[in-house]
């Protein structure tokens, strides 16, 4: 499995989608934990790396909105 380079301001797809429908999130830090921002419902969440990268399905395009 490739290793992805995840950087703070981008903006992910998760498979598991947040309780408010959302999958979209927003990356506000990096490191062991991620601190993810849904951008459904505003919330953050902290989040393992390795949790991260298990449901990680790509980066949200918002020119064509749709998987990348
Ligand atoms: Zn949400």
């Amino acid at each position: 499995m490739e290793k992805v380079d995840f950087q703070v301001g981008q903006r992910i797809i998760m498979k598991k989608p947040h309780p408010c429908g959302n999958q979209v999130w927003e990356i506000q830090r990096v490191g062991m934990d991620f601190r993810l921002k849904c951008e459904g419902c505003g919330r953050s969440i902290m989040i393992a790396r390795k949790t991260v990268e298990k449901g990680f399905q790509g980066f949200f395009e918002e020119k064509n909105e749709s998987f990348s």
